[in-house]
């Protein structure tokens, strides 16, 4: 058993681009065959180590204009009728109209399992939009961008646990466990997995220790990520030879630290081997973006002998605006003589060039020698724990009536802004909403002061924290 992943929304939200994105462009190009009608395409896809069935309903080529409709109705409920789970997609940048609600009718009434997509979402415009999709009564949205490959590591932590409900709803099979088994001999993805075969079934709970913590590692090539892999996971497991770094484009390898599981996702480490040396600048970005969109927490490898290049940073940032949590590793320490003066520079040259990320862990460590692996591990489990807080909505208004009675909004067009109250709306990354009577009119550097003291207050560092300034009466 796979599970069946119907696409599903009206037209325009999104539905192919996502359909490609989870396919691998290979694959979309040699289904896209020129001259071919279809109503539906359907492909083998990876989401993390999820392997699934997806099936999308756009792609509908179409003769007369009055056939539209119908046609994409009676594909829609093919498509709904097959699948297992269905990912409902609006687009969140224009909000609902009533095609989406008519589309979302459908869906409620087919009684499937549904994952609702906000789609578009990578930046305020699609706020709105969010927000209007709670009312489809289909469940909370997930903010994602098919086209920029956000929120994908939500959408899997989600569908892992649809998944784990079937399974237990299937009399135990593992669909997951089959498709492990099957990957290999499966086409080139755009994430493919290799790894061990484990039992995540009794995994149920969002949050449970026992569940594999995902670790990215990335940095430029060269910094040294497979030597610190090899050494974390004490086997030369990564560097299989070329061959292996032609038809991967990721991997990951599960290990135990004190008593701690991890699953380590690795991309650039192994497809580098294969590669020529010009093209390496512009992969190592694309590919970090790829295993962060799976991991929880970061690691950004750094050599510390060539630290903070440009590159390192473009790559840093990428973390932070994927909103996972990020530790940095400097490398290579073995090389460093001065190691006091070294940290310092470290520090302020990190506080200068990565605000965004302030008080981010900085460790050395020497992936050659092994020196401070557990400390770096130790760091990973701490910024994981942060990433995950939950501020209760009483504590938050206390810090909040404090932090605003101390200094409050400046007044505009000689009025003052009221700041009303604040609930975090989520974890992983942290996302707190404030409430306030005029958020237009609020300058974005009152909210930049908010989010600093809210750090300070209550302990939040390094990690990414949402705060969206909300209008509320
Ligand atoms: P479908 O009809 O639902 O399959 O939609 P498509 O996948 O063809 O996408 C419709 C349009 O939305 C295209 O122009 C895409 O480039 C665009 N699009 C898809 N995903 C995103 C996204 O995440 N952000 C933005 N801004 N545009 C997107
Ligand atoms: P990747 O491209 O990031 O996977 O980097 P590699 O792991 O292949 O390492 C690049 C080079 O740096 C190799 O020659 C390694 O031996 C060297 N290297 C990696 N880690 C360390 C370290 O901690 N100390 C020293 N001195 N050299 C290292």
């Amino acid at each position: 058993m796979k599970l069946n992943v119907a696409i599903v929304g009206r037209p325009n939200v999104g539905k192919s681009t996502l359909f490609n994105r989870l396919v691998g462009k290979k694959l979309a190009l040699v289904d896209d065959r020129p001259g071919v009608t279809r109503d539906r395409r359907e492909n083998e896809a990876k989401l993390g180590d999820l392997l699934i069935n997806i099936i999308d309903t756009a792609g509908l080529e179409v003769a007369e204009e009055d056939a539209l409709e119908t046609r994409m109705r009676l594909q829609t409920e093919e498509a709904i009728s097959m699948a297992d789970v269905i990912f409902f997609m609006i687009d969140a940048r224009t909000g609902l109209t009533p095609m989406d609600e008519y589309f979302a009718n459908m869906v409620r009434k087919s009684g499937k399992t549904t994952i609702l997509l906000a789609n578009k979402a990578e930046g305020k415009a699609a706020d709105g939009g969010f927000y209007e999709a709670f009312s489809l009564g289909l469940g909370e949205p997930i903010a994602v961008s098919a086209e920029h490959g956000i929120g994908m590591a939500d959408l899997y932590e989600v569908l892992v646990k649809h998944e784990e409900e079937l399974i237990a709803a299937n009399g135990g099979v593992d669909p997951h466990e089959e498709a492990l088994l099957s990957a290999d001999e499966g086409p080139a993805v755009d994430v493919a997995i290799e790894g061990e075969i484990e039992d995540e079934a009794e995994n149920i709970l969002p949050y449970d220790p026992s569940k594999p913590l995902r670790v990215a590692i990335v940095g430029r090539p060269n910094a040294g990520k497979s030597t610190l892999i090899n050494q974390l996971i004490g086997e030369d497991r990564l560097l299989t030879g070329p061959e292996a770094g032609i038809t991967r484009d990721s991997i990951s390898v599960n290990w135990e630290f004190n008593d701690r599981k991890f699953k380590l996702f690795d991309t650039a480490g192994m497809r580098k081997k294969a590669r020529v040396q010009e093209k390496l600048e512009k992969l190592s970005v694309s590919d970090a973006l790829r295993s962060i969109q799976f991991a929880e927490v970061v690691v950004v490898t750094l050599d510390v002998t060539k630290p903070f290049e440009k590159q390192d940073l473009q790559i840093a940032d990428l973390v932070a605006r994927e909103g996972r949590a990020i530790v940095i590793a400097l490398n290579k320490w073995d090389l460093i003589e001065n190691h006091q003066e070294k940290l310092a520079e470290m520090r302020e040259k990190a506080n200068r060039l990565l605000p965004q990320m302030r008080g981010v862990p900085l460790i050395p460590i020497s992936g050659l020698t092994g020196k401070n692996l557990p400390r770096l591990m130790q760091n990973i489990l701490d910024i994981y724990d942060v990433w995950n807080i939950r501020i209760s909505t009483s504590r938050l208004n206390r810090w909040l009536n404090n932090v605003v009675g101390h200094h409050p909004p400046p007044g505009a067009g000689g009025r003052r802004i009221k700041i009303r109250y604040a609930t975090q709306i989520k974890a992983r990354p942290p996302t707190v909403a404030v409430f306030c009577s005029r958020p237009d009119a609020l300058p974005d550097s009152y909210t930049r002061y908010l989010l600093n003291d809210f750090r300070d207050h209550f302990k939040v560092p390094a990690v990414p924290v949402r705060m969206l300034m909300r209008k509320g009466d």
